[in-house]
């Protein structure tokens, strides 16, 4: 936008007509970047691609068809608050035989591995559709089948109905769980005339979905569910090569009183090793070591493993790519580069609010703090607005006054509004020439009214993230 010279919020409409739902602070692939720079008379030349838009140096390892091996889907689980989700992860867990082990204290570390007849599955065991959504709004898909579980006592329900939605969103394979199968009430067929009402038909109706019914209490069924995942993998042909570095993606992070940061890696492709230098989103690190859900040493995780990974330099996010990188150089310089990147993002995300931007934030949940700055005509209406501004705070959204004073909105209320990322409202008072040169340049909104309430409800349609643009 800066380059085109046009507010960032047009860029962001043009990619909604392209059908690109971006926030201002994503970084725009090359041909998106064409057809809206050629929108406006420019030719974007690869040189410049190159420099600031290309994924960076992550130099990804040739591709070798003969080095593919079968490797475990990833599964999550999903479907209707009570409907059992939690109860057949704990029931998967319990019954887990990986290595002949049975029981043994286990964590969570946010995935763990199954073993049945010989094939491992893996879990993702942060059951709903908020951790699949919020990773995938990261661009990290990591799961390949969903099981839907449906509670046979129950029926099919609003968030049974946002599952299947986010399932066929997402373009991954699904099998049907029908589950509570021992209650007394259970009624599976029910289940399935309800799902076929919302084109989801099972096998035994004639469809392609993958259905079992069980008991996540007694186990009942649960072997036949397994048996039906591992179908729907082999359809799948899961591939992965184990023998190049390692690429995955971060499920979870904390920090940890006595290892320091840490977090819990999916592998996808490739192996991780203790000593192998990476980057997680824009941290830099060593595996120090690797640790499975019984907090035992790993000497590596291949493909669909998930391992504790001891030796970030700070906290990843989840939904973070991790990579491998072939060597500390290659890792350190990649990591600061997206640092720099970060902070320049950061700085320009200051400067760049207006009104209309903040909405569109606050409606994404990204920010909850609307600094303005107040100039009226008299004290008593600046008293009067401020007072009324801040009536209309809720626990997401603050109204912040960062000045409130009597007077033409000048120069100095720009800086000011410029340095703290606020708005300027302007109440029965203009801006001098030099503030509204001043305020195009350093991209202050100043929006002046002559009507109290027309400013409160402007304000109030900003915080409920719905400020229609002005035209
Ligand atoms: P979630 O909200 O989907 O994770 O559901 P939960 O796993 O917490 O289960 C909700 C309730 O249903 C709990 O009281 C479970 O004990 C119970 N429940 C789950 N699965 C079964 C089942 O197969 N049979 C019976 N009888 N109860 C179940």
């Amino acid at each position: 936008a800066n380059l085109l010279d046009v507010p960032a919020s047009e860029v962001i409409m043009k990619c909604l007509e392209l059908g690109l739902v971006v926030t201002i602070n994503q970084r725009l692939d090359i041909d998106t970047i064409t057809l809206i720079a050629e929108e406006y008379g420019y030719k974007v030349e690869q040189q410049f691609a190159t420099e600031f838009i290309s994924e960076e140096e992550e130099e990804e390892e040739e591709v070798d068809e003969s080095m593919l091996e079968p490797r475990a889907p990833i599964v999550t689980i999903m479907g209707h608050v009570d409907h059992g989700k939690t109860s057949l992860l704990d029931y998967l867990r319990k019954s887990n035989i990986t290595a002949g082990e049975a029981g043994g204290i286990t964590q969570h570390i946010g995935a763990y591995e199954v073993e049945y007849e010989g094939k491992k599955i893996t879990f993702l065991d942060t059951p709903g559709h908020e951790a699949f959504t919020a990773m995938r709004a990261r661009g990290a898909q990591v799961t390949d089948i969903v099981i839907l579980v449906v509670a046979a006592d129950d029926a099919v329900m609003p968030q049974t109905i946002e599952a299947i939605d986010h399932v066929k969103a997402a373009g991954v394979h699904m099998v049907i769980a029908i589950n509570k199968i021992d209650k007394p009430g259970a009624d599976p067929e029910r289940i399935k005339q309800q799902l076929a009402e919302r084109d989801i038909l099972v096998e035994d109706w004639g469809g392609t979905y993958q259905c079992a019914e069980i008991s996540a209490k007694t186990g009942q069924g649960v072997s036949d569910l397994l048996e039906k995942l591992l179908l729907e993998a082999e359809m799948l042909d899961l591939k992965a090569n184990p023998h190049k570095r390692a690429v995955g993606v971060v499920i979870e992070s904390r920090l940890d009183k006595g290892k320091g940061p840490i977090a819990t890696v999916l592998v996808q492709d490739g192996t991780l090793k203790v000593g192998d230098h990476f980057v997680a989103g824009h941290h830099y690190g060593r595996v120090r070591a690797l640790l499975n859900e019984k907090n035992e040493r790993m000497k590596t995780a291949g493909p669909s493993q998930p391992a504790v990974v001891l030796g970030f330099e700070g906290i990843p996010q989840a939904g973070d790519r991790f990579v491998v990188m072939k060597d500390e150089k290659a890792a350190r310089e990649l990591a600061s580069k997206r640092q720099q990147l970060k902070r320049e993002q950061e700085a320009k995300q200051v400067k760049m609010l207006t009104l209309q931007q903040i909405s569109e934030r606050i409606a994404q949940g990204e920010v909850h703090d609307l600094p303005i700055v107040i100039k009226a005509d008299v004290d008593g209406s600046a008293e009067a607005l401020a007072d009324a501004l801040i009536n209309l705070n809720t626990d997401e959204v603050k109204i912040n006054v960062v000045r409130k004073a009597v007077g033409p909105i000048t120069e100095s209320d720009v800086l000011l509004a410029s340095a703290s990322g606020a708005v300027i409202i302007g109440f029965n008072v203009r801006a001098n020439l030099k503030a509204k040169e001043l305020a195009e340049k350093e991209n202050v909104d100043i929006r002046t009214y002559r009507v109290i309430y027309d400013a409160i409800d402007d304000l109030k349609s900003a915080m409920e993230g719905m400020l229609k643009p002005s035209l």
